[in-house]
């Protein structure tokens, strides 16, 4: 359904959604409140049923459902309901000499009308997550789920406009078509999750009506690591950081690992071992691991995986069956840093080490991709922590894991370069659907009258 729904009145749509913004109702404490609870009311009662769309849609298993979507959602709407006086209240700053008497104010004001586009892979927190910031900040909001996740694009038609307020929050599935038509109109911030090509797409719809926008991209996360860690807890935690969220199909999935040449062998070991530790002999029998999301990705990534350049170097893993949409957790050593698969963001359940001399190689390497989303190092020398976290620029770093910087609500979330612009979760969120609009309250006792002409010798030498 999701991707041929019928074409909204988009114009129709958008001044339905300004007249409620324009009523006021939305910018008040007591609705955003109200219609955080409604959120957080539908994330706890259609739990079952979002697992079940989670699982048509991507294979994703219940803990997964529940530890990768709907915990950090549920903490989401509860961190904002908890903070929404303190993030609403202006903040009063220091004034200028010259503008004395006065105070000066910084007060958040919503937007107002946001288009939140989200991505399949994580199609429930993708969509629900920025849609906590822009209630938070009192915007009117229409989401566009990812026509890819259709089971979970029409959950949310479906149980959005019961919960929440039809006059203010609406979804419209639909694909490319549906985007263009929605992307005509002006709106007064978009908010888009999904990958580069189409981010640019967005920001030239965007530009000309001057709209604002955060774009949530991807790129290939590179992790480094080297011999001074703890071998089997990095394992694991690389283990889970790649294949335990939507089996790589994650923005902020490892996409290779930069490796220190001696300690190679013993980490693809322990990598093996850790691999059937969690997902058994045979991982296609594994209820703990989601399937790729459709044909089309799956032609994908097995193509990358075929090419001359790869074939031979698969070290672990390789299987796949295109029925069940089943790729193993696959490793491969030292493919040429010009083979397809090492100049795409991978996606998938794919992972190639690459042997590197140092931090100092890796650092080059990182240097000479685009700026990725995140950058995982796993090392417990300080001076190379302190290397990579100076001499690398990404969207955000975890040191010694991988992925866990998403879950924290005080760190803003967002990419940088090529892996997009702007950032949300917790206050960040808020933030990404407010304008910080500065106020001079003037009081009128005192003037300086060297202010106003005629500018006589006396008036300047003051
Ligand atoms: P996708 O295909 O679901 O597309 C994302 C959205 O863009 C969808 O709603 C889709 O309808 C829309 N879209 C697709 N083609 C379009 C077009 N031509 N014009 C207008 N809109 C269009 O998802 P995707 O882009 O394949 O998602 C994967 C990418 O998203 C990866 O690069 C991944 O790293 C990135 N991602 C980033 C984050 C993040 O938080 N930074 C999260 C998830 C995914």
């Amino acid at each position: 359904m999701a991707s041929d729904a019928p074409l909204v009145d988009a114009p129709e749509l958008l001044s339905e959604l300004r007249r409620t913004f324009q009523s006021g109702r939305t910018k008040s404490q007591e609705w955003r409140l109200e219609q955080l609870h409604a959120l957080l009311k539908m994330v706890m009662e259609q739990e079952d049923e979002i697992g079940k769309a989670l699982s048509l849609d991507l294979g994703k298993s219940a803990y997964e459902t529940y530890s990768c979507e709907l915990a950090l959602l549920i903490d989401s709407c509860k961190l904002a309901i908890k903070s929404l006086k303190k993030w609403m209240t202006p903040e009063q700053v220091s004034i200028a000499l010259a503008t004395v008497p006065s105070t000066a104010m910084i007060r958040p004001e919503p937007f107002g009308v946001a288009l939140i586009i989200s991505a399949w892979n994580f199609p429930i927190i993708l969509a629900l997550d920025p849609l906590v910031g822009a209630i938070a900040a009192g915007c009117a909001v229409v989401i566009k789920p990812s026509e890819i996740a259709p089971a979970t694009s029409a959950f949310l038609s479906k149980m959005v406009p019961v919960y929440m307020d039809k006059e203010a929050i609406r979804v419209v599935e639909g694909g490319v078509q549906q985007i263009t038509a929605l992307l005509d109109q002006k709106w007064d911030k978009i908010f888009f999750t999904g990958n580069a090509k189409v981010g640019r797409i967005i920001m030239a719809a965007a530009a000309k009506h001057l709209t604002p926008v955060t774009l949530e991209l991807g790129g290939k996360c590179p992790l480094y690591i080297d011999s001074t860690v703890d071998l089997k807890v990095a394992a694991k935690r690389i283990v889970i950081g790649k294949w335990g969220s939507s089996c790589g199909q994650a923005c902020i999935s490892p996409n290779h690992l930069l490796v220190e040449e001696s300690f190679v062998p013993k980490l693809i070991s322990t990598l093996k071992k850790t691999i059937v530790d969690f997902y058994g002999e045979d991982p296609h029998t594994s209820k703990d691991l989601a399937h790729v999301v459709n044909k089309n990705h799956f032609k994908r990534l097995t193509a990358l995986l075929d090419d001359p350049s790869t074939a031979d170097k698969i070290i672990h893993g390789g299987e796949r069956d295109e029925e069940s949409l089943y790729i193993a957790p696959t490793l491969l050593l030292d493919v040429p840093l010009d083979a397809p698969i090492m100049n795409e963001e991978i996606f998938g359940p794919i992972l190639p080490i690459i042997t590197v001399k140092g931090p100092e190689e890796a650092i080059d390497m990182i240097a000479d991709q685009p700026k990725p989303l995140a950058i995982y190092v796993f090392t417990n020398d300080k001076v190379v922590q302190d290397q990579m976290v100076s001499k690398t620029s990404s969207g955000g770093m975890v040191i010694n894991d991988a992925v866990l910087h998403f879950v924290c609500t005080s760190l803003p979330f967002g990419g940088v370069g090529e892996s997009g612009m702007g950032a949300y979760h917790g206050k960040a969120s808020f933030d990404a659907f407010s304008h910080r609009k500065s106020i001079l309250y003037r009081g009128m006792s005192v003037e300086v009258y060297a202010r106003y002409p005629p500018y006589t010798t006396k008036k300047q030498q003051i």
